[in-house]
């Protein structure tokens, strides 16, 4: 396997009424080639402004990247110049929001949007950047093709719309493609069809995903790996397996202890009793600790790191409970 992306110690801050908060405040994983990595947490724990950093699209937001490398074959994203940054977007990296109407121009027909796109990534000729947004729809599964290519985006319906955002992020072959909640807004059999695509597409065209989302059942469908956030940290990662069959840490024991099989439809995050801490006015020690059930004293004062789970290097946790020599240091709740 091949290192695609590597994100290391990403920090990012946002300005809020004179003071400033770390969204991100160190964050740590990679994608590989192929690979579907999934973001999960609750609303608020960072997984959006993670994917805006890696974009470098927080330009319209009070953030801005205060640490930390995100490197993109071997290239930190962090360092380009927005120039060269504006040639990755959109053709070695794509995204798709929640919401496609906020993202296409509803004055402009599809196939126009998705012709400039093309020529502008591909550099193709007009005509030819037309046959080409056609062929996208298609391979979205957008019936009429060739018809829809003229209309605009309040024509279509919904998961219509979702489609040609995917075809417009799929029509320049990206190698890695970021998806927000990308099925949110849609109703159930829209969303399945959606997850299928997707997960067609990574498979036909190799394509690396980094899919950001609150929903499990997606998770469980889509991912090979998970890293779950939880105020702006990291606090576990496993291979999706792994998580739903052997969780390690309190949160995600918390997020999935309502989910008792991997493919079944118990879904939502919103089980654990207590909120994400306020980014202004975070706990001490362990940022979980206020609702955590295994809480001690050690956790109100220190912080723990993201470290390996005891025999295993590719499993990690950010808990003093699953940490080698805790366990071994005779510490008790
Ligand atoms: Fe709970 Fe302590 Fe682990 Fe934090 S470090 S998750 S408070 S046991
Ligand atoms: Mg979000």
């Amino acid at each position: 396997t091949q290192t695609l992306l590597e994100v290391k110690g990403l920090k990012t801050e946002f300005k809020r009424d004179g003071s400033s908060v770390l969204a991100v405040a160190g964050v740590d994983f990679h994608i590989n080639k192929g690979e579907v990595l999934g973001l999960v947490g609750e609303s608020g724990c960072g997984k959006s402004v993670t994917s805006l950093s890696i974009m470098r699209l927080l330009k319209d937001t009070p953030g801005r990247i205060s640490g930390g490398s995100v490197s993109f074959e071997g290239k930190d994203l962090v360092q380009m110049s927005e120039k060269e940054m504006r040639r990755y977007r959109g053709n070695e990296l794509a995204m798709i929001f929640q919401e496609p109407m906020t993202s296409l121009n509803p004055v402009l027909r599809i196939g126009k949007q998705l012709e400039e796109s093309i020529m502008l990534h591909l550099s193709y000729s007009r005509k030819k950047a037309r046959q080409h947004a056609i062929d996208s729809l298609k391979l979205v599964g957008i019936p009429r093709a060739d018809e829809v290519v003229d209309d605009y985006p309040h024509q279509l319906s919904g998961g219509m719309r979702q489609r040609v955002m995917i075809a417009m992020a799929m029509s320049c072959n990206p190698k890695l493609l970021i998806a927000d909640e990308p099925t949110t807004a849609l109703d159930v059999t829209i969303q399945a069809q959606i997850l299928d695509l997707m997960n067609r597409l990574k498979t036909e065209q190799e394509m690396g995903m980094l899919l950001i989302t609150h929903d499990l059942g997606v998770v469980a469908e889509m991912c090979d790996r998970v890293v779950v956030m939880y105020a702006g940290r990291v606090v576990e990662e496993a291979t999706v397996e792994e998580l739903f069959e052997n969780p390690q840490h309190p949160y995600t024991k918390g997020l999935i202890s309502s989910v008792p099989k991997l493919r079944q439809k118990v879904r939502r995050l919103e089980s654990i009793p207590g909120n994400v801490p306020d980014l202004r006015n975070m706990p001490k020690g362990c940022k979980f600790a206020p609702r955590c059930p295994y809480v001690m004293e050690q956790c109100l004062s220190q912080e723990p790191e993201l470290l390996p789970v005891a025999h295993d290097e590719q499993r990690k946790s950010r808990c003093w409970l699953t940490q080698e020599g805790h366990s071994k240091g005779g510490e008790t709740a």
